[in-house]
């Protein structure tokens, strides 16, 4: 039997590993909670099992963290890990703190073949899924390396929501996304409620669908632009699965979530959606068609992209016009951006497979000129 990497595994995975080593469920439990309760990776310690099965484990399984390269801590408080993924890749993830929560934001692939216009990652092409194992470890890490830091007793958690808003597109790597969703909602896992753990997502439509039926948890939507012309250019996947097929996904997905809300992330550029008639156009798109909330992020700039981040003026002109719409509007922070540890800075290190340069090259941005309306 090869060896097996446990992070790999939500609890009925490992139940079934288990017993093709001839052990019951509840060690499985027991093992997984050694695992990501207790943040135990050395089988020889882990004292309730019995003595055989901690031998036959250590023949066959690991726990695999992954290989740590740097950390960066930005003044805010936020922290950004860079891990070594192998074949020269490397993917971020990022700590942000808060008064009353922990959020860890974590990556799901090694670049993203979405390629969105305005975002690092997207430039820098896509190289290969996360295995399951490799979206828990980050998770597994966080909270363990966080505890002895920040001296949490026992049962205290470090991370208290996660976020699936670092590298890649999630709902383009949906069979290791949904085993991983599911150790983090695990009682004996990390516990944490559907309403705590979000995916966001470019808009994959047939996968929103699924994942309402397979596990529904929050769902954010980067929406970033009113029209179909003007998404198709920011956000290529939108060629595939337009506006309405989108919105559409958005309400089926209303009747599973575990909040009676999507959030509509808006990344706001500088001449290119930002304009009060584009708030007004958005508006009028989601208005007594999805109960929604929008999220606005100022455009994290980063090398090569060309664009611009709108001013705060426009930024506040266009919250108005939504929230005098009534539609719940945020303006997000800007966290870690000291340190590249902004929404659409991580840019880790990618060994492009797709020729994304070229192909960019030959697609150029086009700025609307739109006046103040
Ligand atoms: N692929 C998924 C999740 C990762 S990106 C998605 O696109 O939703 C997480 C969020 O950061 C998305 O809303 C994305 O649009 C936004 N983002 C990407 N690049 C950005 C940038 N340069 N500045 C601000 N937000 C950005
Ligand atoms: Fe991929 Fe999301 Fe970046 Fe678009 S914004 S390129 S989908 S990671």
């Amino acid at each position: 039997m090869s060896v097996a990497n446990l992070l790999d595994f939500d609890l009925d995975g490992l139940a079934a590993h288990c017993e093709q080593l001839g052990e019951k469920r509840f060690r499985a439990t027991q093992l997984f909670r050694w695992i990501h309760q207790r943040g135990e990776r050395d089988f020889s310690r882990m004292t309730d099992l019995a003595r055989s099965l901690r031998d036959k484990l250590a023949a066959t399984a690991r726990v695999d963290p992954l290989v740590l390269v740097s950390e960066q801590a930005s003044a805010d408080g936020t922290v950004k890990w860079l891990f070594d993924v192998g074949a020269g890749n490397a993917i971020e993830t990022v700590y942000i703190p808060e008064a009353d929560r922990g959020t860890l934001c974590i990556s799901s692939q090694a670049g993203c073949a979405v390629g969105c216009t305005f975002c690092s990652t997207g430039h820098q092409g896509f190289s290969r899924n996360l295995a399951t194992g490799e979206i828990v470890a980050q998770l597994w890490f966080a909270e363990h390396e966080l505890r002895r830091r920040l001296h949490l007793a026992q049962g205290e958690r470090a991370i208290t929501n996660v976020v699936m808003m670092g590298m890649g597109e999630p709902l383009q790597n949906y069979s290791a996304l949904v085993p991983s969703l599911r150790v983090m909602l695990d009682d004996h896992g990390y516990g944490l409620s559907r309403r705590r753990v979000t995916v966001s997502t470019s808009g994959v439509v047939p996968m929103i669908d699924r994942l309402r039926e397979d596990c529904p948890v929050a769902l954010a939507v980067s929406l970033h632009a009113p029209n179909d012309a003007l998404r198709s250019e920011l956000v290529p996947l939108n060629r595939k699965y337009p506006i309405d097929e989108l919105l559409g996904a958005c309400v089926r997905y209303l009747d599973a979530a575990p909040r009676d809300f999507i959030t509509f992330e808006y990344c706001m550029l500088d001449g290119v959606n930002d304009t009060a008639s584009h708030a007004h156009a958005l508006v009028a798109l989601v208005k007594d068609r999805v109960p929604c909330k929008f999220n606005l992020i100022p455009f994290n700039p980063f090398p090569e992209s060309g664009l611009v981040r709108s001013t705060l003026d426009a930024v506040q002109r266009f919250a108005q016009v939504l929230q005098e719409a009534g539609i719940v509007t945020t303006v997000r922070k800007t966290r870690g951006d000291d340190i590249a540890a902004a929404c659409g800075q991580l840019a880790g290190e990618v060994q492009d497979r797709t020729d994304v340069k070229t192909r960019r090259v030959a697609r150029p941005i086009r700025i609307h000129a739109q006046g103040n309306a």
